[in-house]
């Protein structure tokens, strides 16, 4: 159940409305308002909602609205909004901003190394990625490794690198980020927090993501083998802390076979499409496991109608601390960013011929 709040409602009669739903659904978690494009809205679970309490509510001077959703994502549905949410990247540093999602908006590639290794590595692989036609520099700082004794990433010298290579290229900066309390520190430096496949259902850190002081956007990977509804109701946690601009990434889920890293559904890209008005990106690089394999997955993602890519690219693959396997070169950058570009073209031309 998604109740909207009159833009005029004064504080009182918001308070109100709130002592009411604290006391529906027993103060379960922190009441949050979100922001989206209708207007301010609070989402319940419509099952702690009886006739009479819907009553009491629909009453209320602070409700503009209430909607009744029979899916268990609420705000995340494509129900609930239908227009696409378009998120904005790199709002309030000095950059290029851009928009990923929307209306016959172009694919936003993102691009970098796996893993900050070092400020010439990241400056150098920051140019280059920009010449090829990236608009957003991707860069772990905070690395999850499956082993211990693997390379752990940066920490925050890393993000201070990523920051520096803002400022030096123009370029949007997106990083990972692996724990609550580490959200505020890495949005201070980040202009996107990512949040990778093994902490798809960290709730806390899905909670404090959604709330992060600086309004960052959150890009929120498929767990590794989450189903599309754990996906959804993964993003409707960040959504409902108050933060709308989330975007999915689609990053390959497990199988059975060891031949590709993970498998890459991108039968998921037109269906979220219809569940769902946020973005969604695909990661060819995680999915495939094998840089081979890149150009033709980007390509077909781009067909899918992704709404952009993430590509891991490093000035020499084989050398790569993190990840050189499925790491592509610059060179080979130029070709997809070129690639799709006419595939979204095409796309979009058929569009605009049948309307
Ligand atoms: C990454 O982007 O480098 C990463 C660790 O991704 P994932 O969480 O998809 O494995
Ligand atoms: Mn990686």
């Amino acid at each position: 159940m998604i109740i909207t709040i009159r833009d005029e409602a004064n504080s009182e009669e918001r308070a109100q409305l709130m002592a009411h739903i604290c006391r529906l659904t027993g103060n379960q978690r922190p009441i949050t308002t979100t922001l989206m494009s209708s207007g301010e809205v609070i989402a319940l679970d419509s099952n702690v909602v009886d006739v009479e309490a819907h009553t009491l509510l629909t009453q209320q001077s602070a409700v503009a609205t209430i909607h009744s959703l029979k899916t268990p994502y609420q705000l995340a549905s494509r129900i609930f909004q239908q227009s696409n949410t378009s998120v904005l990247i790199g709002d309030g540093h000095a950059c290029t901003p851009v928009t990923i999602g929307g209306v016959n908006a172009m694919p936003i590639i993102m691009s970098g190394p796996c893993a900050v290794e070092s400020k010439e590595q990241l400056l150098s692989t920051a140019h280059a990625v920009k010449k090829a036609g990236a608009q957003v520099l991707r860069g772990g700082a905070f690395k999850p490794r499956t082993s211990p004794y693997q390379f752990q990433g940066l920490g925050i010298e890393g993000l201070k690198m990523l920051a520096e290579a803002r400022e030096e290229t123009g370029l949007p900066v997106i990083t990972e980020v692996m724990e609550p309390g580490m959200v505020e520190t890495v949005a201070h430096y980040a202009d996107v927090l990512q949040i990778g496949t093994r902490n798809a259902q960290n709730f806390p850190l899905l909670m404090a993501a959604g709330r992060n002081s600086y309004k960052r956007p959150v890009l929120l990977k498929r767990g590794l083998s989450a189903t599309i509804e754990e996906w959804l109701l993964a993003a409707e946690y960040i959504i409902a802390a108050g933060n709308p601009n989330v975007i999915l990434c689609e990053r390959g889920i497990r199988s059975y076979d060891p031949m590709t890293r993970n498998v890459l559904d991108l039968t998921c890209v037109p269906l979220l499409h219809q569940l769902t008005h946020l973005p969604i990106i695909v990661d060819p690089s995680h999915s495939t496991g094998r840089r081979e394999l890149v150009p033709t997955m980007s390509r077909a993602a781009i067909a899918a109608e992704a709404d952009g890519l993430i590509i891991e690219t490093h000035l020499d693959p084989d050398t790569a601390l993190c990840d050189g396997k499925q790491s592509i070169t610059p060179a080979q950058l130029t070709k997809i960013v070129y690639e799709t570009q006419i595939i979204a073209n095409m796309l979009k031309e058929e569009v605009e011929s049948v309307a």
